[in-house]
């Protein structure tokens, strides 16, 4: 198994202390994996600062030449990396393999194409005698800080935009899930000059607080919780760096009575437990309209305890397990705290499994605006159902939240969706569906969820800074 980073073009294996990474699917490890030291992830900085200038100044299209060769090695390695991915996080295989890797490579295609569309705006002559313009160039060095949820994804999300810019990047991913980013790394390097991509293993406090520490980062990019969103505002803070934050989510779904109701309980039945829930934009907070509510709950409850939930290569596997046992424990207390209240109603599920970190998909039903499972991110197969009687209750319900990610509401009344989806507060809803990403639209939230866009061009320009250049005649 590949364990070593990849550190200013060459693969070395980490000296400090080691941390063991487990299959949640059984508990068991797979691999201790030693952590980057202070002194390697300073190297790994410094590889990157150094190959900076030339990257930064390389022709557009040849930067896009190499995204496309790095999506060409993701298609060529698809079930290798699948087949890790889904062992480290416990996910089925064949997601990994059909939902993930399709849309890993395309990223980077996408990204490709993109490196060669970046321009600046307004070239004029603002002032008699002189010519402005605007140059899009890259930032510098960015400390890209990566989630468990889906590593390779996000640390592609991070990774093809980046590079696409001209910037140069060091890749922490989570402690918990780190083997595909690693074999990635080994498998692209020599596509790459050396130190243009850097990966560094380690836990937050260890590898991550001094990697986005150091003076030559200019940039942090991070995928997580807010607690830790606000620990790099704190550092960045202190230099000024620039941020982009991906944050967590308690996506709002708005049923009407007027809905395709079978459709919407088919949707929260995929887009809420997909992924055991573990998914920032899950369908996990439903409101429902009065006139539907007692005919939704009962049909999603049949629908959600059909889920077939079990280990990665088991037929027709749907769910896997939690990431973790620490976050199993922490889902299992959010449903232990809804049982202690008298008025919820768990219609379905709520227990852990036996072996491994699985928890059963369960549905909350009666749930108030002031209910913790309403009100907190649990980043589980744990959805609520609430009720409103009109359209400006539900928008109220819905924007009520901390989070701004994602959202979506269900109706056959056009009208009706164009006015709740212009109210909401979120950065992307969808209309009757959920869930649905493309490498085009931007990916990002409002509120507590953060700031920053990931995919689109509005991705790519997050990674450029916006410089003006007057020429006098
Ligand atoms: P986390 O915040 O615990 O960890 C995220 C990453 O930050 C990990 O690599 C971790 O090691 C690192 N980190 C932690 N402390 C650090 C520090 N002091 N300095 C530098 N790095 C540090 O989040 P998680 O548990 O891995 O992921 C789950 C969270 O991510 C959820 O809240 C979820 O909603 C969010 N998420 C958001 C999106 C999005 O697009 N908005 C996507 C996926 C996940």
């Amino acid at each position: 198994m590949q364990t070593k980073m990849l550190i200013g073009g060459s693969l070395q294996q980490g000296q400090g202390e080691s941390f063991t990474v487990y299959d949640p699917a059984t508990g068991t490890e797979i691999a201790r994996i030693p952590e980057a030291s202070p002194g390697q992830v300073a190297a790994a900085v410094a590889a990157a600062d150094a190959a900076f200038p030339a990257w930064a100044r390389s022709a557009p299209k040849d930067r896009a030449t190499v995204l496309l060769q790095i999506a060409d090695r993701v298609d060529a390695h698809a079930e290798e990396l699948a087949r890790l991915e889904s062992r480290n996080c416990g996910k089925p295989y064949l997601a990994a393999l059909n939902d993930e890797m399709p849309a890993i490579a395309d990223v980077f295609r996408f990204f490709a194409g993109a490196a060669r569309c970046l321009n600046g705006s307004a070239t004029a002559e603002y002032l008699p005698g002189h010519t402005s313009m605007i140059r899009r160039d890259p930032v510098g060095v960015v400390a890209s800080i990566a989630p468990w949820n889906y590593p390779l994804m996000m640390a592609a999300w991070k990774m093809a935009p980046a590079l696409a810019a001209g910037n140069c990047l060091v890749l922490k991913p989570s402690e918990i899930t780190p083997l595909t980013a690693l074999r990635f790394f080994e498998i692209i390097a020599d596509l790459l000059p050396a130190g243009v991509i850097n990966i560094v293993f380690g836990r937050g406090a260890t590898v991550g607080d001094p990697l986005v520490n150091a003076p030559q980062v200019r940039m942090i990019s991070l995928t997580g919780s807010i607690a830790t969103g606000q620990k790099m505002l704190e550092v960045a803070s202190r230099t000024l760096k620039r941020t982009h934050l991906e944050l967590g989510g308690k996506a709002p779904v708005v049923i009407f009575d007027d809905a395709d109701i079978q459709a919407a309980v088919e949707g929260i039945r995929t887009f809420g437990f997909y992924n055991a829930g573990q998914d920032c934009t899950a369908a996990c907070r439903i409101y429902v309209q009065d006139k539907a509510y007692e005919n939704f709950v009962a049909d999603l409850t049949s629908a959600v305890s059909t889920i077939k939930s079990g280990s990665q290569d088991e037929d027709g596997v749907e769910m896997g397990p939690l990431v973790s046992q620490a976050h199993q424990q922490r889902v299992a207390a959010f449903v232990e705290r809804c049982r202690a209240e008298k008025h919820l109603e768990i219609t379905t599920g709520g227990h852990a499994g036996d072996a491994g970190y699985f928890f059963q998909p369960t549905v909350v039903a009666n749930a108030g605006q002031n209910d913790e499972i309403v009100r907190r991110e649990v980043f589980g197969p744990v959805v609520s159902v609430s009720r409103f009687s009109d359209t400006d209750q539900a928008i109220a319900f819905a924007n009520d939240s901390d989070y701004g990610l994602a959202s979506s509401v269900w109706t056959a009344d056009i009208g009706r969706a164009m006015r709740v989806s212009a109210e909401l507060q979120y950065g992307c809803t969808w209309v009757n569906t959920h869930f649905m990403l493309c490498s085009e639209m931007p990916h990002g939230g409002m509120k507590q969820s953060g700031y920053g866009k990931d995919m689109s061009m509005y991705g790519l320009e997050d990674y450029t800074a916006i410089r003006h250049i007057m020429i006098k005649h």
